[in-house]
């Protein structure tokens, strides 16, 4: 007969808090104290019903990281004291923002020596930053990116107001998680510390911190070559606004991936804030778990765009105003236009513009936009052709190249090929024969029937000098005539 001994009436605790207390008493024997303290101690026996016992764990991240890690733990304490048929439930209480405040534990725990023996000697340790001496915790935002000095244009209007929107209300708004992306060099950084800094002016009480991938990464191998899991897993519950750059650095780091999942979703229920950059879109994340992919997508995707010509431009004159220093427009307008997509790329030129103007007293001018340049191994074309002409106007009309050089006499094909002789008799060497030859094999006097047709344009449309005026712009800018 196998039949399970019968418990004894003596021993079997009729009160939760009994039934509790003798859990307790086993769980702490096979457990670190700081794990104990961590996860064991902040529970609350609610009742006992039956033989199930119902425990009170103050959210559902804390649940989540039991049921993970200590499930077996809990079910031989609950076997040894209710017996092979006990249960045990949970109940969440969301906690708010003051109750998790580790510092407030640790400073009216009245053994908060003893808690901080536990912790590792290496104060080094990334996350063990709560305790009794520091009342918050480090953001390791940098101050210098402001909302103030992100200058905004069309490329990036869309994700600033997403982010001011998101420092007005965070935690409130739609946009939880803010998935920023872009490529490199485009503001990202920037404008992800933006909001850390202007959340942390306007709610000092709430801890803001901001952590590269990598770092999270080294958080996390730490933390299991030191078995500290548990310190990691704290210092999150303590951060309100969390921002993580350049996540897809998370690819291939299935651990990194699985302690972040959690670190999510207990912010994000506790709608608390967190805000992502990628130099990709979430759909083109790759390995990358599924359940991180989805909950990436719960907020809003913004996105940084290369700058144009004007934004450039407006960066490097707010650069120029800062260090005061003065330097001749058409230069300017050369070097931005050279420039490049990257905004860092350009803060390289614009600082070495400046301290050429502030340390070589020189004078600033074409030459020394060129050799900046060129330094900056911006590639350029030396002559200016027919081809390159053309290939500027069609770009300008988004037509192909191959139309303009065909036969066809559709009327924006044939503006556009007009434009393209007008332009290069005005810009080039070539002659009016060679002109011709180039667009499809038409002779001279085609070539001088559309520099006319264009002068007549230029004169009697608005629009069409606009046109006319832009491109010009862009050859000057591109081939400094
Ligand atoms: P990313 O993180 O996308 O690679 P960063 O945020 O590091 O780019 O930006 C690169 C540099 O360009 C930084 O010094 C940043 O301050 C500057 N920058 C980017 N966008 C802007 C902007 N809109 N206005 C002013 N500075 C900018
Ligand atoms: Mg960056």
């Amino acid at each position: 007969m196998s039949q399970p001994l019968p418990m004894k009436e003596k021993s079997t605790p009729h009160h939760s808090t009994q039934v509790w207390t003798k859990c307790l008493d086993i769980i702490r024997k096979r457990v670190s104290p700081q794990s104990f303290n961590t996860w064991f101690k902040p529970i609350k026996p609610v009742e006992l019903n039956g033989d199930t016992l119902i425990i009170q764990v103050p959210n559902k991240f804390f649940y989540e990281w039991l049921e993970e890690h200590y499930i077996d733990v809990l079910r031989q304490a609950i076997h040894q004291t209710i017996g092979p048929q006990g249960k045990l439930e949970y109940r969440i209480v969301v906690d708010n923002y003051k109750r998790v405040d580790l510092t407030d534990v640790y400073n009216n725990s009245g053994d908060a020596k003893q808690q901080m023996d536990f912790l590792p000697e290496e104060i080094k340790n990334p996350f063990i930053i709560p305790g009794i001496k520091h009342d918050r915790i480090l953001s390791h935002l940098k101050q210098r990116y402001t909302f103030d000095n992100f200058i905004v244009g069309d490329s990036n209007r869309f994700a600033y107001n997403a982010a001011k929107a998101v420092a007005n209300r965070p935690g409130k708004t739609a946009f939880n998680p803010l998935f920023i992306f872009g490529k490199v060099g485009l503001g990202k950084t920037h404008l992800a510390q933006a909001i850390g800094n202007a959340i942390t002016s306007s709610h000092p009480k709430l801890n803001v911190v901001y952590i590269t991938t990598e770092r999270l990464t080294h958080q996390v191998i730490y933390s299991i070559r030191h078995q500290s899991m548990d310190d990691l897993m704290r210092y999150y519950q303590n951060v309100h606004i969390l921002i993580v750059d350049d996540i897809q650095f998370l690819a291939r780091r299935p651990k990194t991936q699985e302690i972040f999942f959690h670190i999510f979703n207990h912010m994000h229920q506790l709608e608390r804030q967190i805000i992502l950059t990628s130099d990709r879109p979430v759909k083109e994340l790759e390995h990358m778990e599924e359940r991180l992919i989805s909950r990436f997508k719960w907020g809003v995707t913004v996105d940084l765009q290369p700058p144009d010509f004007e934004l450039k431009l407006a960066i490097a004159r707010a650069r120029l105003r800062d260090e005061q220093v003065e330097v001749p427009e058409r230069v300017l307008e050369y070097l931005c236009y050279h420039a490049g997509d990257s905004i860092r790329d350009l803060e390289g030129i614009l600082s070495t513009l400046v301290a050429r103007a502030l340390f070589m007293q020189g004078d600033i001018n074409m030459a020394t936009a060129q050799k900046i340049l060129q330094y900056y191994k911006v590639q350029r074309e030396e002559v200016i052709t027919v081809e390159s002409i053309a290939r500027l106007v069609c770009d300008h009309f988004n037509i192909p190249l191959q139309d303009v050089k065909g036969k066809t006499r559709k009327r924006p094909i044939v503006e556009a090929r007009q434009l393209i002789m007008y332009l290069s008799k005005k810009f080039t060497k070539h002659s009016l024969k060679q002109i011709g030859k180039f667009l499809g094999n038409r002779d001279h006097t085609t070539v001088i029937y559309a520099c006319r047709t264009v002068e007549d344009l230029i004169e009697t449309d608005e629009k069409y000098r606009q046109n006319v005026f832009t491109i010009e712009k862009k050859l000057r800018l591109s081939y400094s005539l």
